[in-house]
């Protein structure tokens, strides 16, 4: 069996021991399997063992890999930067766009998303450690936000995504913290159901303190090849 298959194996056992120790279902918490700098045909054989969901952070990389793959009903998450004059693609061709910070992304993805598609799945990016460096919305500006994208017709606004510092775990407390106290500023709240956060080195602390998709590459795909974009 090739590595990441046993990898895959034990994360989903992990996950599953760390929701029934959290007194969470045994099901909450979906693995999204990171696959950037990854061949197409590693996510075939992961596809083939039941992996469904595969986040990428690099448009062009994606694209290239979607068509590959086009055979397969695979569910495409895009976890990466989002750049503004990118967001046709994303529309186009994802299932879930994560990274999302602004109204003004929001309303691009909405109306560059085709009405015969189904809505797309948007997750709000929080910068929840206040890091210069990181993309995301500060807390603050979470209520008018979800008023807003949870408004607009092509999208599905489902929860929040975060990129804490390492060690930062309380980021994560926080996070489910600024989630439920959102709730209520959401045009249809039962959409309100999701926290990306938790990746390969913090997925235990992530699923105890309420994540439902943790992104997971290294600990399944080992460590990434240096690739240029
Ligand atoms: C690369 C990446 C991951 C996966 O990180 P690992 O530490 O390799 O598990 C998760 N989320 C985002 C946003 C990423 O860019």
């Amino acid at each position: 069996m090739t590595d990441f298959i046993q990898q895959r194996q034990q994360i989903l056992t992990q996950i599953t021991a760390v929701c029934t120790q959290a007194g969470r279902a045994p099901d909450a918490v979906q693995l999204l399997a990171v696959s950037k700098t990854q061949p197409a045909e590693s996510i075939r054989q992961l596809f083939a063992t039941g992996q469904s969901a595969f986040g990428e952070n690099y448009l062009q990389e994606a694209l290239a890999k979607q068509a590959e793959l086009a055979d397969l009903p695979i569910e495409w998450h895009f976890i990466g930067q989002i750049q503004r004059n990118k967001t046709r693609d994303l529309a186009a061709h994802f299932a879930w766009v994560h990274g999302v910070d602004r109204l003004v992304l929001a309303e691009r993805l909405s109306n560059q998303r085709a009405p015969e598609q189904p809505a797309l799945n948007i997750c709000l990016q929080v910068n929840i450690d206040d890091e210069d460096s990181k993309a995301g919305c500060t807390p603050a500006e979470l209520p008018e936000l979800v008023a807003a994208i949870s408004r607009l017709p092509q999208l599905r606004l489902r929860g929040l995504m975060v990129i804490p510092a390492k060690q930062n775990t309380d980021a994560f407390i926080e996070t489910a913290r600024l989630f439920a106290e959102t709730r209520a500023m959401h045009a249809q709240p039962d959409d309100w159901d999701t926290l990306s956060m938790g990746m390969s080195a913090d997925l235990a602390e992530a699923i105890m303190a309420g994540a439902t998709i943790v992104r997971v590459g290294t600990a399944l795909f080992g460590a990434r090849q240096p690739v240029r974009h």
